[in-house]
């Protein structure tokens, strides 16, 4: 068969689980389409199971949740926030937005993971919080991070995009800060296209962030009847997502198990199939230290270099297969450098990283027959 024979294969495509119509339908039925409705409550509740939260609340976006952890840090302009380099924008815009100073740290060149050995030197008077990415779903060396804000009376908050149902040393990825922060992202191993909530560990946090996601409001109060009107009495903003967005999220957190058995296979299929070509060209796969388990929210490779890497993705594009990379370093974008700083040192890892890195195709509808053809396309490839 010759490649025009075949249809590209991409690099992610969404998962119509079970009941997702049918969720879908009962919500326009039922009426009921603002925020906090009944699908609200079941997911809610199933994200809750998931990540062991004391409490979750769902918004319209992972980024939204990080902005609502930065309006509960009670930030200060000038204040700093520590955060990775090598990451998606939202977690550093979010306190920017607060007029706190994105302090960037270097990652880890094995887990790709903010680099624990480097964040005590980017620690100023000014520090208020460290923000943590489990970057691909891989925990963060959360003992040694977590000593260090005791230490320093600071705040974890966890980016947890990609890290949900992941765990370290056998506890969930999202229970470990303050705050964390998930997303329900097209891109993410459960969506409802747009989508995210927050997660709280603090019972101290959760009349306030009920207060500041209902536009600073006491309605939630006015609700259970604890008030007799409800008021502007914060600030806040509206960071409820629809009941219909939450039916169709619903469905898919129900699907869980069934979405992470695929994911986890075709994770471990690449992880297998190319450790040896990988050996021969000099390209690293993930690192997965021990105690860490991760959901299969990606499976990335590092070339040798940015030629290299650019000739893979051309490579893999001529025989139907679509790859991507990521990141471009924070630390040096226009937003990055007018409103953050590096830390002490620099980020020369996170570069290098952005430089190298490819994702491969990684989605549950990924079947058998072409998942072995980006898995024979991949191999095609030699180091130049
Ligand atoms: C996807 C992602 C976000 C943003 O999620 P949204 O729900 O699209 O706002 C933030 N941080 C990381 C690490 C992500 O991967």
């Amino acid at each position: 068969m010759t490649v025009s024979d075949q249809t590209a294969i991409p690099f992610n495509r969404t998962h119509v689980s079970d009941n997702e119509l049918d969720y879908l339908t009962q919500a326009v039925r039922q009426g009921n389409t603002c925020g906090d409705g009944p699908f609200t409550r079941r997911a809610t509740q199933l994200i809750g199971e998931i990540t062991g939260a004391r409490q979750v609340l769902l918004t319209t976006s992972c980024t939204h949740a990080l902005e609502m952890s930065a309006i509960l840090l009670d930030l200060e302009p000038g204040d700093e926030v520590i955060v990775p380099s090598f990451t998606f924008m939202s977690t550093a815009n979010a306190y920017a937005l607060r007029g706190a100073v994105p302090v960037f740290v270097d990652c880890r060149p094995d887990t790709l993971n903010l680099d624990e050995r480097l964040v005590e030197a980017a620690i100023t008077d000014r520090t208020r919080a460290i923000v943590v990415v489990h970057y691909a779903g891989v925990g963060c060396a959360m003992d040694a991070l977590c000593a260090l804000a005791e230490r320093h009376g600071l705040a974890i908050v966890e980016d947890n995009a990609h890290g949900l149902g992941g765990s370290y040393r056998d506890r969930p990825l999202g229970s470990f800060g303050r705050m964390a922060t998930q997303s329900f992202h097209e891109t993410k191993n459960v969506q409802c296209g747009e989508g995210g909530a927050l997660l709280l560990n603090d019972a101290d946090l959760a009349e306030r962030a009920e207060i500041i996601r209902e536009k600073g409001t006491d309605r939630g109060r006015f609700f259970r009847g604890q008030v007799d009107k409800y008021r502007w009495v914060d600030i806040g903003s509206s960071y409820l997502p629809s009941d219909v967005l939450a039916a169709q999220l619903t469905s898919q957190l129900e699907s869980f198990d069934k979405i992470q058995l695929r994911r986890l296979s075709v994770w471990d299929a690449y992880h297998a199939e190319l450790a040896d070509w990988a050996a021969g060209n000099g390209i690293s796969q993930p690192t997965v230290p021990t105690g860490c388990a991760h959901p299969a929210h990606l499976y990335y490779l590092l070339l040798p270099d940015l030629d290299n890497r650019q000739a893979f993705i051309a490579h893999l594009a001529a025989q139907g297969v679509r790859a991507a990379f990521h990141y471009q370093p924070l630390h040096t974008s226009p937003a990055g450098e007018r409103y953050g700083r590096p830390a002490p040192g620099g980020c020369p890892v996170t570069e290098q990283i952005a430089d190298r890195l490819v994702r491969l195709p990684l989605f549950a509808d990924l079947d058998e027959a072409r998942l072995a053809r980006v898995i024979d396309a991949v191999r095609s490839y030699e180091v130049r």
